[in-house]
């Protein structure tokens, strides 16, 4: 990467963009950091403020941008089933609209440009662990829809501007991730037990937890992104990024729980509709072209998290957010 490159991040205030946005700058890039707020704070990126070479944008991706980049790194969308599920239209239009507005821009400018896509475009599936040529086992009419669906439509979205306008593409397929900043309300696993342990509340288990999931740590998937980006033109993906490691919900609890040395007790809650029971990636692909593989193991990360949310419920108005119903 020239020192001089200026990039993009669409849902840079979020919990991946945030990392994202604060890599690039310590290797010398020009951020451009885009958000609508949704579901990222100020707080993630308010370190980065008074960077020279970075500059914030609150802005909608479904409607048109005109900016000058020479990468586009395109995270913006709500990634937790709480938040897509909210306003189930507004994902759909911010994975569709918002992939033809960044990839307008990146044509008009000749910019390569990265699409976070996702492990839910293989739905659940009946190949496993999965691969890329997997493709996929989804419900368009569901709950998850919104977001399977359109991140779908985004995938075929970028390879139809590939092959028809011959753009640079990147398109990784980003499965279960997790690290500091995630969103302590987003109903995600990780973020859930952790708030849950500490706050000393009974840890929900959904189903009787022994579905499957495989964990990354924030900084090693981040590191993919950005090997991907500068990988050679030809390498397009789709590549799975993710942690080949796979646990189950209950083996994770009990990490958490002697973790945090918490005293809650697990509480078993209904599965929701349409949850996968297995996923874990196959990442030979990323393994082979981008010699990349996740080095940070599971119990280190998580006592990293641990760390941060700790601190986090320290910060009064997190804390009340998350304990007014108590
Ligand atoms: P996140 O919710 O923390 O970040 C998404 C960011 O996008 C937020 O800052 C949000 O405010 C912003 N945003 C949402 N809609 C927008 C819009 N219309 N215009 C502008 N900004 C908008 O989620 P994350 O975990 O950081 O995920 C980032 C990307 O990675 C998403 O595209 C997600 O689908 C993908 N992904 C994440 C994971 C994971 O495990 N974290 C897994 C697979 C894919
Ligand atoms: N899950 C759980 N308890 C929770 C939150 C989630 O048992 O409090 C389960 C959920 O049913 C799923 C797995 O954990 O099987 C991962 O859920 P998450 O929402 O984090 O990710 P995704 O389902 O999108 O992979």
């Amino acid at each position: 990467m020239h020192l001089e490159t200026r990039i993009l991040v669409t849902g840079g205030a979020g919990f991946l963009g945030s990392h994202l946005c604060e890599r690039l700058l310590s290797e010398g890039a020009e951020v451009l950091c885009l958000d609508n707020y949704f579901t990222g704070t100020r707080r993630n990126i308010e370190h980065l403020l008074g960077r020279r070479q970075f500059e914030l944008i609150r802005h909608d991706v479904t409607f048109p941008l005109y900016v000058e980049v020479d990468e586009i790194y395109n995270l913006a969308c709500p990634a937790s089933p709480i938040h897509y599920q909210h306003d189930p239209v507004q994902t759909t239009k911010t994975s569709v609209h918002g992939a033809i507005n960044m990839l307008g821009l990146a044509k008009r400018l000749r910019a390569k440009i990265l699409q976070a896509s996702t492990s839910e475009i293989y739905g659940s599936p009946t190949v496993h662990p999965q691969t890329e040529d997997y493709w996929g086992n989804v419900n368009c009419i569901g709950p998850r829809s919104c977001y399977d669906e359109g991140k779908r439509c985004a995938e075929t979205l970028f390879f139809d501007y590939w092959r028809q306008h011959s753009l640079r593409i990147k398109v990784a397929r980003i499965f279960n991730t997790y690290g500091p900043r995630m969103h302590p309300n987003d109903g995600r696993v990780v973020s859930n037990f952790i708030v849950q342990a500490l706050l000393g509340r009974d840890i929900t288990i959904y189903g009787d937890g022994s579905q499957t999931r495989a964990f990354c740590y924030v900084d090693d998937l981040i590191d993919g992104l950005m090997r991907l980006m500068r990988s050679p033109d030809e390498v397009t993906g789709p590549l799975n990024l993710g942690n080949p490691q796979e646990i189950t919900m209950l083996e994770l609890a009990a990490a958490i729980v002697e973790l945090t040395g918490t005293r809650s007790k697990l509480s078993y809650q209904p599965l929701p509709k349409d949850d996968p029971q297995q996923r874990r990636p196959d990442i030979s692909r990323a393994r082979q072209l981008l010699k990349w593989e996740p080095c940070t193991p599971l119990r280190q990360g998580l006592a990293e998290t641990i760390r941060y949310f700790d601190e986090l419920l320290k910060v009064a108005d997190v804390r009340h957010s998350l304990t007014r119903d108590e």
